[in-house]
């Protein structure tokens, strides 16, 4: 049974995409706890990141460098903060979250409340700015 974001990187779960190569996905999560929080996953199904081969690893990393220089462009904030809880989804990944403060990373507050149309907004702008 593959992962939720097995699925999602397979497009039969439709995600607001920010960027994708032969092997990384990033899209906005679902349930924000900062505007532009987003998900990086390796596409290869390993649920623990430290279980992950050394190379997809790394790669995962430098994937998450591009896409936190776009959302950076993108989203005004002194940081990107990243975690890796997985907890939830047992499929690594890592969370960029733009972030002024320590409470901006803060997953106990409530999450934020985006129309599909704001979603689609905020990742087609992080996008434009990972391809520029
Ligand atoms: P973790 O596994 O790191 O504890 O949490 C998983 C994260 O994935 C949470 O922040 C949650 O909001 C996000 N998430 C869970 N299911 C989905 C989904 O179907 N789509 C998206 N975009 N994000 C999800």
């Amino acid at each position: 049974m593959p992962s939720i974001f097995t699925k999602i990187a397979n497009g039969d779960i439709p995600s607001y995409k920010i960027a994708e190569s032969e092997k990384y996905y990033a899209f906005l999560d679902i349930n924000p706890v900062a505007k532009g929080h987003t998900l990086v996953i390796p596409k290869m199904e390993v649920d623990d990141i430290f279980e992950l081969d050394d190379e997809t690893l790394m790669g995962l990393h430098l994937f998450s460098k591009g896409v936190a220089h776009a959302i950076k462009k993108t989203i005004p904030c002194l940081r990107i903060g990243t975690t890796v809880i997985g907890l939830e989804v047992p499929h690594a990944h890592i969370h960029l979250i733009p972030i002024n403060g320590v409470h901006d990373i803060d997953f106990k507050k409530p999450k934020l409340d985006y129309t599909k149309e704001e979603f689609q907004d905020i990742a087609a702008k992080i996008a434009a700015n990972y391809n520029s």
